[in-house]
C-alpha cells in the first residue's frame, strides 16, 4: 500500500475535482471547542432544521464557527461487581478475547470471524461503522474491503494514518449478506463499544453511517438530521457523517464527507 502522504494526495485532488474548497491542515495542536460553545445538552437541545452556521461564501473553513451542540448520550457503564466481564475487561485485547467466543446474538451462527476491531489503544479519534462485510469476515479486521480502502484515504487526508486511529464497529460479526443488524444484535453488542471507547477515551469520535450514529446517541433520527452538530457520546464529542460504502455508491457525498472529517479534525485536542 502506499504511503499516507501518496493516498492524501489523491483524495485532495479528488476533492479539488470535485469543487472542495481549499484545503487548511493545521500543523499544531488545533483548536477545541470554544469554552462554553458545545456542553452537554440533552436531546432537547437539538433545533429542528438549525443551521450548523457554515458561510458558503468563505472557502476557508479553517477557523469558522464548529457546527452547534447537538444530542448528548450518556449510557451507564456497566456493573462493576456483577458477573459480566465486560465493564471489567482492561484491554482492548480482553474485549477482543470476550468478542472471539461471544455467542450472545444470532450473528454468531454465520461468522467466519470475529471483527473486533483495531488500531492504537491511545487512538485520540474512534471511528465507527456498521458491522464486517465479508473481506472484514474473511481476515477478522475492520474496513478492509473497498469501504475500508475508501476510509484509509478519507483518514490519510486528514493526516492520521489508520495505525494512529481505533477503527470499529457497532455489531463484531458479520450480518448475512451484509442486511442491518437488528436492533436485538445491536443491543447485544453494544456493551463491547461502549468498553472499547471508554478503555481508548479518544477526544473524537466519528460515527460512520446512521447505524453508528444513531446508536451511539441512541436516536432514531436520520443521518441527514444529524449531520452537522457536535453531538456527545459520554461527553466526547462525536460527528456523524456518511459511511464510506454509501460515498462508492453516491459520490456526490463525498464533499460533504469532507468537511465533516475535517470537523472531527478540528475537534481533536
Ligand atoms: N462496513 C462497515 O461498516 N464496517 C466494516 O468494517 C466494513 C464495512
Ligand atoms: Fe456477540 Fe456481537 Fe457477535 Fe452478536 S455480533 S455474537 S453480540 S460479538
Amino acid at each position: 500500500m502506499s504511503d499516507g502522504r501518496a493516498l492524501a494526495r489523491e483524495f485532495l485532488e479528488q476533492q479539488r475535482q470535485l469543487g472542495g474548497d481549499s484545503v487548511i491542515l493545521p500543523d499544531g495542536p488545533t483548536p477545541g471547542l470554544r469554552p462554553g460553545s458545545a456542553g452537554p445538552r440533552d436531546s432537547a437541545a437539538l433545533t429542528p432544521g438549525a443551521s450548523p452556521g457554515k458561510s458558503k461564501a468563505t472557502p476557508d473553513h479553517s477557523d469558522s464557527a464548529l457546527p452547534p451542540p447537538g444530542l448528548s448520550y450518556d449510557p451507564p457503564g456497566g456493573d462493576l461487581f456483577s458477573n459480566d466481564p465486560v465493564p471489567q475487561a482492561i484491554s482492548l485485547d480482553a474485549i477482543a478475547r470476550l468478542v472471539a467466543g461471544c455467542t450472545k446474538c444470532r450473528l454468531c451462527e454465520g461468522r467466519r470471524h470475529t471483527v473486533p476491531g483495531e488500531g492504537a489503544a491511545d487512538a485520540r479519534l474512534v471511528v465507527v461503522g456498521e458491522g464486517p462485510g465479508r473481506v472484514e469476515d474473511e481476515t477478522g479486521r475492520p474496513f478492509v474491503g473497498p469501504a475500508g480502502e475508501l476510509l484509509t484515504k478519507i483518514l490519510g487526508a486528514i493526516e492520521l494514518p489508520r495505525e494512529r486511529v481505533f477503527i470499529c464497529n457497532v455489531v463484531k460479526c458479520r450480518p448475512p449478506e451484509n442486511r442491518l443488524p437488528q436492533f436485538d444484535e445491536m443491543a447485544a453488542c453494544v456493551p463491547y463499544l461502549f468498553r472499547q471507547i471508554d478503555i481508548v477515551k479518544p477526544s473524537v469520535i466519528l460515527a460512520m453511517g446512521g447505524t453508528a450514529a444513531q446508536t451511539l446517541l441512541n436516536t432514531k433520527q436520520s443521518l441527514g438530521a444529524l449531520r452537522n452538530f457536535v453531538h456527545r457520546f459520554r461527553s466526547i464529542p462525536l460527528i456523524v457523517t456518511y459511511h464510506p460504502a454509501a460515498l462508492l455508491r453516491n459520490p456526490n457525498w463525498k464533499k460533504p464527507t469532507w468537511d465533516d472529517v475535517r470537523i472531527a479534525r478540528r475537534l481533536i485536542a
